[in-house]
């Protein structure tokens, strides 16, 4: 129960488009109020709106709050989230959160975002693409609240640690990739990746390489490198974060956002195998060059690691930019038979 919980968690997190970072509140708010609560008989959980509001609210109260020279981060691709603006404008009337929920108006404003929160998040969360994963809760509103499927607090519970740390991750990343931070972040704008990312300055050493091996064409979409290029993980970073040679690849940098952190679809993956096998001695003089690990059959091990997960949660896998994906099916374990 736990892994599947888990496995679905990251499918929202890793597949799911977000416009705003609401949904990474939501889970957290969720995971707490279910750390504090106690279940039904029956194992579900009656999680009250405002409460959730409260907690959300909690949650964005730091976020609301001039980053840096008086300016302000922003949560949204489009104009700014509403519930930041609401909440920043209820920090003229109390500088502290504390000071906040004391003042007459604390339950005015936790209306107002509860109302929200039904008309955005709530039943935004647990779809991926087409599919309603709806494994924490029922779609509808009970008593004023939703309620956890049996099973899905203590979930919560157990996974507290883990949960928090995959989402806090997330977050972090969607508030950098905005293109409204970047000049804000500057140069502080790839925090994530100066403590846990790989090393950019290396990447650098390899386009030239990869860009000769793949005939000078985008590994994704075959159409040829003339725009700004992006080395890929080819097994996206935020799944196994380590830097194995074998791993790159060389791509448009549309595609490669496009592809984001989802893992591609069996016909790259077929091209990938091969790529590696028919290129090897070419791809091992261009890492170790560069100074990365180079291993082929942990590559490999990886790869099929990520895919069996993947399949077991029922993800979606990455076909092609605007976004197309598709559900993975079994026929990729073929590539690794022969192995
Ligand atoms: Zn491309």
């Amino acid at each position: 129960m736990q892994l599947e919980f888990l496995g679905k968690l990251q499918r929202i997190l890793n597949e799911g488009l977000f416009v705003a970072s609401y949904k990474y509140a939501l889970i957290l708010a969720i995971a707490e109020l279910s750390v504090e609560k106690n279940d039904r008989e029956d194992g579900s959980l009656h999680l009250p709106l405002e409460e959730i509001s409260d907690r959300f609210i909690a949650f964005y109260w730091r976020q609301a709050a001039p980053f840096g020279g008086g300016t302000y981060l922003h949560h949204n691709t489009g104009k700014e989230a509403s519930a930041v603006t609401r909440i920043r404008a209820f920090q003229q009337y109390a500088p502290t959160l504390a000071a906040a929920r004391e003042h007459p108006r604390w339950h005015t404003l936790v209306r107002s975002i509860a109302r929200l929160l039904v008309e955005m998040p709530l039943w935004k969360l647990q779809r991926v693409g087409a599919d309603r994963l709806d494994f924490l809760y029922e779609e509808q509103l009970v008593d004023e609240g939703i309620v956890l499927r049996p099973g899905i607090a203590d979930c919560f519970r157990q996974q507290f640690a883990v949960v928090q740390a995959l989402v806090q991750m997330a977050w972090l990343t969607f508030v950098q990739r905005l293109p409204a931070n970047r000049e804000l972040l500057g140069s502080t704008g790839d925090l994530a990746d100066f403590l846990f990312g790989c090393e950019r300055t290396g990447l650098a050493a390899i386009v030239s390489g990869l860009r000769d091996v793949q005939k000078g064409t985008c590994f994704y979409c075959q159409g040829p490198l003339h725009q700004t290029v992006e080395v890929d993980h080819f097994i996206p970073w935020s799944r196994y974060p380590r830097d194995l040679g074998h791993n790159f690849v060389l791509a448009h940098d549309t595609c490669n956002r496009d592809k984001r952190d989802m893992l591609a679809a069996p016909i790259h993956l077929t091209r990938w195998v091969e790529r590696n096998d028919n290129e090897n001695a070419a791809l091992r003089q261009i890492f170790d060059d560069a100074r990365f690990m180079c291993d082929m059959d942990a590559s490999l091990t990886v790869a099929e690691w990520s895919y069996d997960t993947a399949e077991r949660s029922g993800a979606l896998v990455w076909v092609q930019k605007r976004g197309q994906t598709a559900h993975l099916t079994p026929d990729w374990r073929r590539l690794f038979l022969a192995a």
